[in-house]
């Protein structure tokens, strides 16, 4: 008998499970809108043309200067991951000219994209600051509790979304984080939250930053989306910004996933911004400390492909051309899906999904109507009603506002 003979078979996970019910099944019209992974309008997986151009750079390494790095030599990065990775993931985040760069007050440091940024700043909490308590969004991506309960702190939520309005409950937001012992950690997604899309405008970000920054509460900004939200990456950094350039303490996990389409390539960074150069440098060492046990070192391939196009003008430009393009197309989606309900007349104010933002729409399905389209329609979403928008494509909209008009009437 095995040893192991014990052991339950655990669930799925809430969302990849998503996925593996859709693969079961055999219908042809079936539609996955669970994925958090973007979708060309034919449906299929983008890699951008940008990605493929830099990774035949890193693969011929024509220009010698490239040779620094070594995506082609198979070596070990440092601890903290590629230098010139971090340096420019930095700049990406607080801006050019951001006064925090350039005083050394930031020290950024290569992740495991943006859950694993998440989970060694959340360690790093755990280790050395005083406040063990960390307030998430009520909803938020189902991932944040784990992560930072298995990183040592303790997790609290508040008030965020508001089901009457499918929009921000501010007044309870602002309630919860004054209420919130002094110092607490709050978690803030810095554009795009998942999976509301639902983002506080920048006069409630104003208000939000006084309210923290009064309380001592320290911001941990989780930035999945930079400019996959709006199309801009300047605008989708506006809040974490709007943070750094109080002169205050924070933290910020970036992820390329997203913006970039290097889901599986895993890079992301975080980024711990302090209050003087000699604080930024002693919480890097700590950080060392954290990370080394938990992985070594970040890969390599990833991180040379970023460093590649942000280090280009011309490769950086045409990025930002892509990834609005990207962002776009979403936009383009809400529009459609709003416009087929109108036409059939479903019932109900349908303005939040053109309102909301990035990748998803909270579209305010029960969980009844979810499994009622997911039996009729073959739509596959996560019970909360959260569907992929970057999943959809001009042809399956009718499919999916015949759904949705079908489960609500
Ligand atoms: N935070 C949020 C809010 C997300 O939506 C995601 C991806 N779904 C992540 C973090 C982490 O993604 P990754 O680890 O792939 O960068």
């Amino acid at each position: 008998d095995s040893v192991f003979a014990h052991v339950v078979k655990a669930p799925e996970d809430p969302i990849l499970g998503v996925t593996i019910a859709y693969n079961k099944d055999p219908s042809p019209v079936k539609l996955n809108l669970g994925v958090g992974a973007y979708r060309t309008e034919e449906g299929k997986p983008l890699v951008l043309n940008v990605v493929r151009r830099a990774e035949q750079l890193l693969i011929n390494d024509r220009q010698a200067k490239l040779s620094v790095l070594v995506s082609r030599v198979k070596e070990y990065l440092p601890i903290v991951g590629l230098a010139e990775f971090n340096k420019l993931s930095a700049k990406l985040m607080f801006g050019e000219d951001s006064p925090a760069i350039r005083k050394n007050r930031v020290t950024t440091v290569q992740c495991l994209s943006g859950t694993g940024s998440l989970r060694v700043g959340g360690e790093f909490l755990a280790r050395h600051y005083h406040q063990k308590t960390i307030y998430i969004p009520q909803p938020t991506w189902g991932n944040h509790p784990k992560v930072f309960t298995l990183a040592g702190l303790s997790v609290k939520t508040y008030r965020y979304y508001d089901p009457a309005t499918r929009g921000l409950n501010f007044k309870g937001l602002l309630e919860d984080l004054d209420s919130a012992p002094s110092g607490a950690i709050v978690l803030l997604h810095a554009c795009a939250h998942n999976p509301t899309g639902v983002d506080p405008t920048p006069e409630q970000w104003e208000k939000i930053r006084q309210l923290m920054r009064s309380r001592k509460l320290m911001p941990f900004f989780d930035s999945a989306y930079q400019g996959f939200a709006s199309g801009s990456l300047d605008v989708d950094a506006q809040a974490v910004r709007m943070f750094v350039a109080d002169g205050g303490e924070c933290l910020v996990a970036q992820s390329y996933a997203k913006n970039m389409g290097l889901y599986g390539e895993r890079v992301g960074a975080l980024s711990i911004v302090c209050n003087a150069a000699d604080v930024a440098s002693r919480v890097e060492s700590q950080l060392k400390l954290v990370i080394r046990p938990m992985y070594s070192n970040p890969p390599i391939h990833g991180a040379s492909i970023v460093a590649t196009i942000l280090r280009d003008k011309n490769m950086f430009n045409e990025w930002t051309v892509e990834l609005k393009a990207m962002a776009d197309r979403i936009i383009t989606m809400r529009q459609k899906l709003f416009d087929a309900l109108r036409a059939r007349g479903t019932p109900g104010d349908w303005s939040h999904i053109i309102k909301q933002i990035g990748m998803f729409t909270f579209t305010g399905l029960n969980k009844e109507q979810v499994a009622f389209m997911t039996k009729e329609y073959h739509i596959y979403m996560t019970s909360d009603g959260r569907i992929s928008m970057a999943g959809l494509s001009s042809k399956t909209v009718p499919h999916l506002a015949d759904a949705i008009h079908a489960a609500v009437t």
